[in-house]
C-alpha cells in the first residue's frame, strides 16, 4: 500500500514535535485494544488526558477539596485559590483582558446555551435575525433555533462550497440591520474547515451585530487569541483539549457580560437577597449559579499548561504536517471519497469507502485497535449539504503520529482488497 507520496513525506521536514515521545505522558494510548496497540483517531470527539491532568485531579481531591469562596477555613482557601488559578490560565491562553471575563461551565453545548438564554432573551426580539453557518455542531445551532422560535426571530444560514468552506460573498448578503448575532464554528468538527474567523466577526460588527465564536474544534489546534479575533463571545470545553469533561468555558467582553442577565439563580451569583429582590455579583460570578465544577475546572488548568509548555504554535506546525502527510494517503486509495477539502484545514479527516458502510470501516478499524468516529457527527446539515448522512472520521491530535496514519491507511488497503 505505501506510495510514491507516502515515503516522499516522510522524509520530508524534520517534524516540530515528537509524538512518539509525547504519547509516554498519556497512560490511556498504553493500552491495548484487540490485542493491538491503541491508536486514538477520536480527538474531534474527544481528547485523552496527561498523566499530569489525571494527578492534579487526585492531588485536589487529596489536599484542597472544599467547596470554594464561602468559608473562613484552610482548604476553602486552597480551592478558591487553585479554582481562580485556573481561570486565570483560561485567561492566559485565550489572551482575554480579564479572567472577570472567563465563566467555567459545563462545555461548549452549556456555554452557547448560557448566550442563547441570558443574551439572547434579552437582546433577540421579533424580527431579529441570528446567523449561523452551514458548518455547525448541532450545539451552535438548536440553542438559536429554540431562541428563534421563541421570540419570533428568523436563523439565516451562510452556505459552504463544494471544499466545505463558508462563502463570504453569501455572508456579507445576509447581513443587515436586523442582524443581531453572528454564532458560527472556527474549525468544522464534521470537515475539519478552518473558518475565516476575523473577517467573519469584523463584518459582523461593521452592522453592529455581536458575534459568537465556537472554539470547540479549534483550542486544541491552534493558539486564539480573542482580542484578536475581537469576538464578543468565545466558547469551548475542556474535555476537547486534554482536560476532563464536565468543564467548559464562556469567554464574554467584560462590558457586555455585565449589561446582561443572568440565566441561572441561585448560591455563588448573588451580592445580596431578600424576598423582593436579588442583587447579582458582576461577572463572571453572575453566570456560575451553585456549586461549579471545581476540581475540573482545577484539571483544565493543568491541561493548558501542558499545551503551552509543547506550544500551540509548534502543535499547529506539527498537526499540519500530519494532516498532509494523512490526507496525501487517503487520496491515493481507491474509492475513497474525503469530504471536505478546503485548503485550510485542521484536525478532521471526513470520508467515505466505496462498497463498505461507515459501520463496517469503523468495526474494521477497531480490530486493528484504531479508534475513530462513525456517524454524523452532530452535523447533520453539513453532512448532507454533500449528500450524506454519516462518514468515517479520523481527527488528529500532536500524539498522533506518522506510524499511526500508516497503520489507519494500511488496514483500509486492506478492507478494499477483500471486496
Ligand atoms: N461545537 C463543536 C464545533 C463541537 O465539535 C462540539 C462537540 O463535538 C460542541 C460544540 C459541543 O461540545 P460539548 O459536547 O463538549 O458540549
Amino acid at each position: 500500500p505505501t506510495t510514491a507520496s507516502a515515503s516522499s513525506l516522510k522524509s520530508t521536514p524534520k517534524l516540530p514535535l515528537d509524538a512518539a515521545l509525547i504519547k509516554k505522558d498519556f497512560p490511556i494510548l498504553q493500552e491495548t485494544v484487540n490485542g493491538k496497540p491503541l491508536i486514538w483517531l477520536d480527538n474531534a470527539a474527544t481528547t485523552q488526558k496527561p498523566k499530569l491532568v489525571i494527578d492534579r485531579l487526585s492531588y485536589f481531591y487529596e489536599h484542597e477539596n472544599s467547596n470554594i469562596h464561602r468559608a473562613a477555613h484552610e482548604l476553602a482557601a486552597r480551592a478558591t485559590d487553585a479554582y481562580e488559578a485556573a481561570r486565570e490560565k483560561v485567561r492566559a491562553f485565550l489572551n482575554a483582558a480579564s479572567t472577570n471575563e472567563i465563566v467555567f461551565v459545563r462545555g461548549a453545548t452549556e456555554a452557547i446555551n448560557l448566550v442563547a438564554k441570558s443574551f439572547g432573551e434579552q437582546f433577540i426580539n421579533a424580527g431579529d435575525e441570528i446567523i449561523v453557518s452551514h458548518l455547525e455542531h448541532h450545539a451552535n445551532i438548536v440553542p438559536w433555533q429554540q431562541l428563534a422560535q421563541k421570540k419570533g426571530a428568523r436563523l439565516r444560514v451562510i452556505p459552504v462550497d463544494d471544499d466545505g468552506q463558508v462563502i463570504l460573498e453569501e455572508y456579507v448578503k445576509l447581513l443587515n440591520s436586523r442582524t443581531k448575532l453572528v454564532s458560527f464554528t472556527q474549525v468544522s468538527n464534521a470537515l475539519g474547515t478552518v473558518t475565516p474567523a476575523k473577517q467573519i466577526v469584523e463584518l459582523a460588527h461593521q452592522i453592529g451585530a455581536k458575534v459568537l465564536v465556537d472554539g470547540a474544534q479549534s483550542v486544541s489546534h491552534m493558539s486564539v487569541d480573542v482580542r484578536y479575533l475581537n469576538a464578543d463571545f468565545f466558547v469551548f470545553s475542556g474535555h476537547k483539549v486534554f482536560g476532563p469533561t464536565g468543564i467548559g468555558v464562556v469567554y464574554g467582553k467584560e462590558d457586555l457580560l455585565n449589561q446582561i442577565q443572568p440565566w441561572q439563580g441561585g448560591g455563588n451569583m448573588i451580592k445580596d437577597v431578600t424576598f423582593e429582590r436579588t442583587v447579582y455579583h458582576p461577572a463572571p460570578s453572575r453566570f456560575e449559579a451553585g456549586t461549579g465544577n471545581i476540581a475540573d475546572a482545577v484539571g483544565l488548568g493543568a491541561a493548558i499548561d501542558y499545551v503551552t509548555g509543547l506550544g500551540m504554535n509548534l502543535i499547529y506546525q506539527y498537526e499540519h504536517q500530519l494532516l498532509h502527510y494523512a490526507t496525501q494517503l487517503l487520496k491515493d486509495i481507491p474509492g475513497l471519497r474525503l469530504v471536505g477539502t478546503a485548503p485550510d484545514k485542521a484536525s478532521v479527516l471526513s470520508f467515505t469507502l466505496k462498497g463498505h458502510t461507515n459501520d463496517e470501516v469503523g468495526q474494521a478499524l477497531n480490530k486493528e485497535g484504531i479508534a475513530v468516529r462513525t456517524g454524523h457527527h452532530c452535523a447533520q446539515p453539513i453532512l448532507r449539504r454533500f449528500g450524506l448522512e454519516s462518514t468515517v472520521r479520523p481527527s488528529l491530535a500532536f500524539y498522533n503520529t506518522c506510524a499511526d496514519i500508516d497503520t489507519l491507511v494500511e488496514t483500509l488497503y486492506r478492507l478494499q482488497h477483500k471486496k
